[in-house]
């Protein structure tokens, strides 16, 4: 529509459409539409506002050819729509070309200025700056190396003001963000100080964590392990002249380590639709997913209808739960609860995957799991002695029993057992979720969290991968042993299972040479 009001044929060029309100001088950088979003945000922007440039720009398509601006009014345009609503109100249409990226500060921009310490060219009035925090990491550098600190004046998320730290210093800026999108622009800069040196109290300003973080991440990238805290130390007083505190150090060396090795949002959109086709593939499966309130993966789970619906139906209410360490680029944490088969297989029930083991991680994955399998008195669960896993065990499944793991328990008091403080630490272990005739509940011969720990060793490769080929080996990990349980089961006949039937044969040889006494109804004392 608009070439034809243009009268100029669209082979020949590439048509740019951008907008700038009146109330923004001209020089402002205007927003180029590139999508139909934004051609809806623009629509919305125009009603609301009434006073706006419409910029339209062509390009030749033909490389030798220079761009084509035409800076005058369409002809009348018969023809519905948008376009005609927009010739209808707007008053003026002007030709903008697009600003060159390079007039855009980027953090991106602002580290590597840093590094090569050009930041000074980058602190300057009419500089823009695409992000606030471009604007503020540049400013942390600049002051940095300027040997000053400032104090923020003036703070909003459409402006700022920042002036020197010394009272009597003439130097500040102010800063602007243009209404219609994330981009700053300093518009007032007094840029020398009228402070004295002597009253300085500090070097200059220390940057945060993240500035430094993004300064420091390319010593991350393709290495094993990068600077420690002490090497961050060292690297800021000798490149950039600032002292920083062990714990400033420790937040930067995360910060940075976060950058180059956390995995990118994107990489997580697809786990919902994993899930979801997961759903309707496996009938009376559970699955969820939480995210923090930046977008970012927290918290997974997933537990197959086929796990439940055996675990209902055949299987001992005993349920181990542990946590192992991932071992792919995300670094969090596979939270197992699995069961123990009539023949002493693993029998998982559900996993989950999260940041770290915690109090929040533990409540998240056993709320998901009541989920699936109700609160009982009969149930019973059993686990490493991780203090969260207890607590929330306790809150979340009230009438469960919690018994402790008998390997953990022994580990633990082997360490502890030159001190005095062993008893103690049974004692403060609880007798009852160690000793099995002092357990409350019905936890058979599972002792230990072995199961558990069984499932982490068969996931050893998959838990260096990333999350859906993680769950898709669990899936087929699950599937096999299934199966091959199926087809064993159906070959046998007798009343127990096949491992308790063998054991109770090897039980008859051993037992029939021992000579039985008995001293009450069940009670036989043995002599070999
Ligand atoms: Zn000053």
């Amino acid at each position: 529509m608009v070439l034809e009001d243009y009268e100029i044929q669209q082979n020949m060029v590439d048509v740019e459409f951008s907008y700038l309100p009146f109330d923004l001088s001209v020089d402002s950088p205007p927003v180029v539409m590139m999508n139909d979003r934004q051609v809806k945000n623009f629509v919305a922007y125009w009603r609301m506002k009434n006073n706006i440039w419409l910029c339209v720009t062509f390009k030749a398509t033909v490389n030798d050819r220079s761009n084509i601006d035409l800076n005058k009014k369409p002809n009348d345009s018969s023809e519905g729509g948008v376009d005609d609503l927009l010739c209808e109100k707007l008053p003026k249409f002007v030709s903008k070309a697009k600003p060159n990226d390079s007039n855009f500060i980027t953090s991106k921009d602002a580290e590597v200025g840093a590094r090569s310490m050009m930041v000074d060219s980058m602190v300057k009035k009419g500089q823009y700056f695409k992000s606030k925090e471009a604007l503020q990491a540049s400013l942390e550098i600049f002051a940095m190396k300027y040997n000053f600190d400032y104090r923020v004046t003036k703070s909003g998320t459409r402006f700022g003001c920042i002036r020197c730290i010394d009272d009597v210093c003439k130097w500040r800026i102010r800063a602007e963000c243009f209404e219609w999108s994330t981009c700053w622009k300093i518009n007032k800069y007094v840029g020398s100080h009228t402070c004295a040196p002597s009253r300085k109290t500090k070097f200059g300003r220390t940057p945060s964590a993240r500035t430094i973080g993004n300064l420091i991440k390319h010593n991350y990238e393709g290495v094993k392990e990068g600077p420690k805290p002490n090497d961050i130390i060292n690297i800021m007083r000798t490149e950039n002249g600032c002292e920083l505190t062990y714990s400033q150090a420790w937040e930067s060396r995360e910060y940075a380590v976060n950058e180059v090795r956390g995995i990118p949002e994107k990489s997580f959109a697809k786990i919902p639709n994993y899930l979801h086709m997961l759903k309707e593939a496996n009938p009376g499966t559970h699955t969820n997913y939480d995210i923090d309130c930046d977008g970012r993966f927290k918290y997974l789970f997933i537990s197959f209808g086929q796990s439940i619906r055996g675990f209902y139906k055949k299987i001992r209410k005993v349920i181990v739960v542990d946590g192992t360490f991932l071992k792919n680029k995300y670094k969090g944490v596979l939270l197992v609860a699995t069961a123990v088969d009539g023949n002493s297989n693993l029998y998982p029930i559900a996993f989950g995957i999260a940041d770290s083991e915690n109090d929040a991680s533990w409540k998240w994955f056993l709320m998901q799991l009541r989920v699936v399998i109700a609160d009982d008195k009969d149930l019973a669960f059993v686990s490493d002695r991780h203090i969260s896993i207890g607590k929330m065990i306790e809150k979340i499944y009230p009438l469960a029993k919690h018994g402790i793991c008998i390997h953990h328990l022994i580990g633990n008091v082997k360490l502890a057992i030159i001190s005095p403080a062993i008893g103690g630490y049974l004692h403060e272990a609880d007798v009852k979720k160690w000793a099995r005739c002092h357990f409350p509940g019905y936890r058979y011969d599972i002792n230990t969290n072995n199961p558990a720990e069984s499932i982490n060793s068969a996931l050893r490769s998959p838990r260096e991968y990333p999350i859906i080929p993680l769950l898709d080996s669990i899936r087929e990990m699950l599937t096999r042993w299934f199966y091959e349980r199926r087809a064993l089961s159906e070959q046998q006949n007798d009343p127990l299972t096949i491992e308790v039937e063998q054991k109770i044969s090897r039980r008859i040889e051993k037992g029939k040479k021992f000579k039985a006494y008995p001293t009450s109804q069940f009670i036989l004392q043995i002599k070999v």
